[in-house]
């Protein structure tokens, strides 16, 4: 038994003031609020304790990443994330050749039979070009039964999401396929109409990849797939809440848009996360990070970012984040979203979107004990994982 006590607890129910928590091997055996009447093995006064973030997309960090490379770099970018705070992920695969993609599911298989990554996430191969962001065009398909099977085939029953464009010919026959397996379908990178993106619902398709970010902006006449996924009530909406993808204001319309329960706070993160500026790999894609914001090197004009000024078009789309998800939680607390809502955001919600909610996602008794001890500025001081401190207080 481990006892944990003397500072803000965020449980389920609200964040208890003070509060304890009580560890017993992987699971938690207790959580209360008050003082629990025993001298606590880890005081907790001045610390926030939350529950260990699930990060649904992520493709790096520390220099290493899960989309080219050594299965010990794919490793090694794993135990980066969980170190500061992500004690979940899954693996997220960017646009690239089949076989490769393969090759790829094939060796990431491995590390989820291990528990390393609780599974894969495919962004792409079936992926718009007039939306790609810093994927591979050269590689986009259209969508294929035959090739998600062989894909989902070589993951050996890890496959959890596949990203695609609804519009594309062929993609309402992938996401009947996925959904009859168990593959969440997300809706990303897309140019689809709201009406397309409806019938992607319709179809089975029940999340949001990066919302805003490669898909048609929403225009009041034309809401477009931004409109029509967070009108949908059976769509959780994954947000880049890293203060670079998206205004604060369109965070927080998103928040109170989707509501608890919908929102997913994401990383997307690459190698380049926890590093210096410079020249990083994603996929096969140049990126040149630049005060922590990662672009594609060259990049032939996409359509419409009425954001991004001429020179901004010059320096390439945003590539994906070099945030965790703990800075994309603190941003978002930064940003007025309440703390219980990103716990949620950040653990709750997409735990029970991949299926783990009976595991992990909340301070409560019977779930492993996953946890984060936080600063007054939420920034990760200690992680436990399954009852094991990863970093220590
Ligand atoms: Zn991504």
């Amino acid at each position: 038994m481990l006892l944990l006590a003397g500072g803000r607890v965020v449980t389920p129910g609200g964040v208890l003031s003070p509060g304890w928590i009580r560890v017993a091997g992987r699971l938690i055996d207790a959580v209360g609020s008050g003082h629990p009447g025993e001298q606590p093995a880890v005081d907790l006064r001045g610390q926030w304790v939350l529950p260990g973030f699930v990060d649904m997309h992520v493709h790096g960090g520390g220099g290493a990443s899960f989309t080219e490379g050594t299965s010990d770099e794919a490793r090694q970018a794993a135990q980066f994330h969980r170190g500061r705070g992500s004690t979940t992920m899954l693996a997220s695969l960017v646009t690239a050749p089949v076989a490769e993609l393969e090759a790829r599911a094939a060796m990431l298989a491995g590390l989820a039979d291990e528990g390393l990554i609780a599974g894969l996430h495919l962004e792409g191969p079936f992926l718009s070009p007039a939306r790609r962001g810093a994927q591979d065009p050269r590689h986009m398909l259209v969508p294929d039964v035959a090739v998600f099977e062989r894909l989902r085939a070589v993951a050996r029953g890890h496959l959890r999401i596949i990203t695609l464009a609804p519009e594309l010919p062929g993609a309402i026959q992938v996401i009947e396929a996925a959904t009859r397996v168990g593959v969440t379908v997300a809706v990303g990178h897309t140019d689809a109409t709201a009406d397309v993106t409806l019938a992607a619902v319709d179809a089975g398709a029940t999340h949001a990849t990066h919302l805003f970010n490669g898909m048609r902006p929403l225009h009041h006449r034309e809401p477009g797939a931004v409109g029509a996924l967070l009108d949908r009530d059976e769509v959780t909406c994954e947000v880049i809440a890293d203060g670079v993808h998206l205004h604060d204001i369109t965070l927080r319309l998103a928040a109170r848009a989707a509501g608890l329960g919908r929102l997913v706070l994401v990383s997307d993160a690459m190698a380049a996360a926890g590093m210096p500026d410079g020249r990083y790999q994603l996929g096969s894609m140049q990126v040149t990070v630049a005060g922590g914001v990662a672009r594609l090197l060259e990049d032939p004009g996409q359509v419409g970012d009425p954001a991004r000024s001429d020179a901004a078009a010059r320096e390439g789309a945003i590539a994906g984040s070099t945030a965790t998800l703990a800075d994309v939680a603190r941003h978002a607390i930064a940003a007025g979203l309440p703390v219980p809502d990103v716990a949620a955001a950040a653990s709750t919600t997409p735990a029970r979107v991949l299926g783990l909610a009976d595991r992990t996602g909340a301070l409560r008794p019977g779930l492993s004990a996953d946890l984060i001890l936080c600063d007054d500025d939420f920034r990760p001081r200690a992680v436990m994982r399954q009852g094991q401190w990863l970093v220590a207080p």
